[in-house]
């Protein structure tokens, strides 16, 4: 199946076929954050069972006034808290933040299509 995502404002596709193979390369490696908004928290400690105040200390930690994903070490990887490595894909995908929703589509990306080509192996050009 061909899984093409296009988004207008973007000089790139996605394959999301490509996630399969990829081994979650926007979830592991360089150190980085993954914000969460109160609604997201809400819907990741419901995902979760818990209680906001459990799953904040848990899964999150300050980066200035914001909230964002703890990351565990693996060899030189920062994984993101919730990225499994026996399932090759995200533990929490039904409620993941908006910021992973979202990728590869990001402003940041709009005028860096190489080095985001570099993460992502299911960029491919428009
Ligand atoms: S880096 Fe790209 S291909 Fe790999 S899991 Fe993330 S979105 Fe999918
Ligand atoms: S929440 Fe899920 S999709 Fe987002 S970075 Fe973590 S493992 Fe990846």
């Amino acid at each position: 199946m061909y899984d093409l995502v296009r988004n207008d404002d973007y000089p790139y596709l996605f394959d999301a076929n490509a996630c399969a193979e990829c081994g979650g390369r926007c979830c592991t490696g360089e150190s980085g954050n993954i914000f969460v908004s109160a609604g997201e928290i809400r819907e990741l400690a419901l995902l979760k069972k818990m209680s906001e105040h459990d799953f904040i200390e848990c899964y999150l930690e300050k980066r200035g006034y914001k909230y964002s994903l703890k990351e565990k070490r693996i060899g030189d990887s920062y994984d993101c808290i919730f990225y499994d490595r026996q399932i090759n894909g995200c533990a929490v995908y039904e409620a993941r933040p908006k910021q992973c929703r979202t990728f590869p589509f990001w402003d940041y990306y709009k005028t860096r299509v190489a080095e985001l080509k570099q993460e992502c192996p299911g960029v491919i050009d428009a």
